[in-house]
């Protein structure tokens, strides 16, 4: 069995729905759909919240009215009968009628907002649902409040997941294709509650590894992951295949195709995860999985808004509990390092939250020589398999940036990045050059000018 999801753009227009029916019964597997809301509907529901919480009736009710114009507008074309119509106005009907109900409630809070929120994929999935039905598919929709659950520390409880799903789906054998709502959960309070922004994908991943999918499938309107920035550089393409580590390390430098914890249940499940493009069905896309045959360097990120800290002592020569001491002002600061370098006597580390930058430098300079800070700072990383054994990447890597200042290098804590970090005004030239040395220069040297 299979989890395909698709997102808000995906799901968006009516045509886009007929789309996604065409998709996902164009080969025979039996599959799990998961929904987002229909992209804008997320975002105007939160903003109703803040209207009913600053108590402006005129302006919630003018929301409300927009947001239900758009939903009329949206169902004469999903809907091809009559019937599939009236059904899909009762859907409207409804959820609208629990919209103004609980965006009445006075005060409006944490727990109303969660309910409110959770229309979104409520109404997305339930108009779909009776759209298959119409169309005569063998479908049924699976409440997701009813499987997904988190913790008090708002982590997802896999093995809920797994029991309850499990249960719902033997009494639907018959069921080829089944609906259900990303994003949305309950709380150990029994609320309704969600994963946070974007937790659609989260919810596949999750469905994935709980019930040991054969793949999931994370459909948007962008064909996979890319090998480097496109707004920055022009020759990009879709990477075909990366590590859970590799994608990880993409997801954390920003490429915001996925949620950062997105991947972690079908890592620890080892479910395939599968990057598709709903625009462009046929092509590739990005194949996420334990191992790889793909090419050594994968992709190259970079994240900017960094200050690098320089850190001296000749104390630290031959001594233990420096470094502890070095790190337990940012602990106490609660600001996370980012970058890390070592020498016999000094330490280097870059920070992305300056907030309390004066009293990092004030307590570290207690017991240490600080050189001046440098301020935006760009770490830019280079994803792959890097192990041991593999030779001259570092090589490639210092050519390509021969001619632009490099301020500190990390490389050996993974063996899947590769990390450099320089001025903010060097970037795009960086992740050029990198990209000509690194994707295209050993093609060219053979006579070979097509994208890797
Ligand atoms: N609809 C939710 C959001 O906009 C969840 C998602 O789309 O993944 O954040
Ligand atoms: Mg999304």
């Amino acid at each position: 069995m299979q989890v395909w999801k698709f997102g808000g753009t995906s799901v968006g227009k009516p045509e886009r729905m007929h789309s996604i029916r065409t998709l996902i019964t164009a080969d025979s597997g039996r599959k799990i759909v998961v929904l987002s809301a229909l992209s804008g509907t997320t975002n105007a529901l939160l903003s109703m919240g803040e209207s009913a919480k600053a108590g402006n009736d005129a302006e919630l009710s003018q929301k409300i009215t927009n947001l239900r114009a758009h939903y009329d507008a949206f169902l004469p074309d999903l809907y091809a009968t009559p019937e599939g119509l009236a059904k899909g106005i009762q859907v409207v009907e409804s959820e609208f009628s629990f919209i103004r109900s609980v965006t009445g409630i006075r005060p409006f809070t944490l727990k109303q907002e969660k309910e409110l929120v959770a229309e979104g994929e409520l109404l997305s999935t339930q108009l779909f649902a009776v759209y298959l039905d119409e169309q005569g598919e063998n479908t049924v929709l699976l409440p997701a409040l009813d499987f997904m659950r988190i913790d008090a520390d708002g982590e997802p409880i896999l093995s809920f997941t797994e029991e309850k799903l499990g249960e719902m789906l033997a009494q639907h054998s018959d069921k080829q294709l089944i609906i259900t709502q990303g994003f949305i959960c309950r709380n150990p309070r029994n609320e309704v509650d969600n994963l946070k922004r974007g937790g659609s994908d989260y919810t596949a991943s999750l469905i994935g590894g709980a019930i040991r999918a054969e793949e999931i499938q994370i459909w948007t309107d962008i064909d996979g992951m890319h090998n480097n920035d496109p707004r920055i550089v022009k020759k990009t393409f879709p990477i075909r295949q990366l590590t859970f580590e590799e994608a990880a390390e993409l997801a954390y430098f920003g490429a915001k195709i996925l949620h950062p914890s997105t991947i972690t249940p079908a890592k620890q499940r080892g479910v395939p995860v599968r990057l598709k493009n709903t625009m462009e069905p046929a092509a590739y896309g990005t194949l996420i999985a334990d191992n790889t045959s793909d090419r050594d360097i994968k992709a190259i990120a970079a994240k900017d808004g960094l200050t690098a800290i320089y850190i001296h002592s000749t104390r630290m020569l031959n001594a233990y509990g420096f470094l502890r001491r070095v790190f337990e002002v940012f602990e106490n600061y609660k600001t996370p390092v980012d970058m890390i370098t070592t020498s016999e006597v000094s330490v280097s580390v870059t920070i992305d939250n300056p907030e309390h930058l004066d009293d990092i430098t004030a307590e570290l300079s207690k017991f240490a020589d600080l050189e001046e800070h440098d301020r935006d700072q760009t770490i830019i990383c280079i994803v792959g398999n890097f192990s041991a054994d593999k030779e001259g990447i570092a090589l490639k890597v210092l050519e390509a940036m021969k001619s632009i200042p490099i301020r500190m290098i990390s490389y050996g804590p993974s063996e899947h990045n590769i990390s450099l970090l320089v001025h903010t005004k060097h970037k795009a030239e960086a992740l050029n050059a990198l990209n000509e040395r690194l994707f295209y220069y050993e093609d060219a040297m053979q006579g070979i000018f097509t994208a890797p």
